[in-house]
């Protein structure tokens, strides 16, 4: 199932993504729905079943009805958290360069940074250096703490793309790096444009990852170069922290980020950007 948020008749709907459109599952279920992704999240099995439940119903020819024409989407979420991690590719790791690390590298983003598809992000006129990074992000389902990689994939309700901006002056023009700041920025986090299910996705091993900027291709990458895997991730992190339904993880990005191309290429005002991951779908926005 794809789970979103869209813009019906002026408000924010809890929708599931169907054949020509969207289903607004409120008015498809027969039970009393959370309002939004999260709260389903909260929910636990139960109100995801009532969603698969809605789903179907609305899926039957004689109640077309309930289903809508594709509408504007929102974040799908604003998650509790988003966990980031650096250099988590093998190429993106050579490309920034420094020492070779054994443990994941961390950093958080703020729920202010969310935005949804279709977003224009705005660059603050102090920012010079906005970049981006195609990610893979992994939506947390059920609280994790002390998890071993084994059952790490259980803790899983879903992924999405997400495209973590970054202004590079404050990871590499500073005295001392100020990762998470250089990424948390109002707009500087563009996720959707669905959560989907795990189960349709299937394990997160083999999952192409691809940016293009204004048409053109810049990054590719395949979740089978990470270097710390989901649930190594899941694992290292849950050692630490509580991981929380609806917490993200953004699993890192492969090669092709402005700040490392010769000559560097930023971000700029009419940009679009489209993040792609196989078997979730495209996340488009674009740079005011
Ligand atoms: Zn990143």
């Amino acid at each position: 199932m794809k789970l979103g948020m869209a813009l019906l008749d002026g408000r924010a709907s809890l929708v599931a993504a169907c054949d020509d459109g969207v289903v607004p599952l409120a008015a498809a279920s027969s039970v009393p729905l959370p309002a939004d992704v999260l709260g389903v999240l909260a929910g636990g099995d139960e109100a995801m079943l009532a969603c698969l439940r809605a789903l179907a119903f609305a899926a039957r020819p004689e109640n077309a009805a309930l289903r809508r024409p594709m509408a504007p989407l929102l974040a799908p979420l604003v998650p509790g958290k988003i966990l980031g991690v650096g250099r988590n590719y093998a190429d993106h790791a050579k490309e920034v360069g420094g020492p070779a690390l054994a443990a994941p590298r961390i950093f958080l983003k703020p729920g202010s940074s969310v935005c949804g598809p279709g977003a224009a992000v705005r660059i603050p006129p102090a920012v010079t250096k906005p970049d981006w990074e195609a990610e893979l992000a992994v939506v947390i389902g059920t609280p994790a703490r002390d998890v071993e990689a084994g059952n790490a994939l259980l803790h899983v309700a879903g992924y999405t793309a997400l495209n973590d901006v970054s202004a590079r002056e404050f990871q590499f023009d500073q005295p001392l790096p100020m990762t998470s700041f250089a990424k948390g920025l109002d707009g500087f986090c563009p996720i959707g444009p669905w959560l989907v299910t795990a189960d349709e996705v299937g394990e997160p091993f083999d999952i192409e990852v691809v940016c293009r900027l204004n048409g053109d291709e810049v990054q590719r990458g395949n979740t089978r170069d990470l270097i710390h895997s989901v649930p190594a991730l899941i694992a290292y992190l849950s050692r630490y922290m509580t991981l929380q339904p609806g917490d993200v993880i953004a699993t890192g990005t492969p090669a092709g980020s402005g700040h490392f191309r010769k000559p560097p290429r930023y971000l700029r005002s009419g940009d679009a950007l489209e993040i792609e991951v196989a078997r979730i779908g495209t996340l488009q926005h674009t740079i005011a």
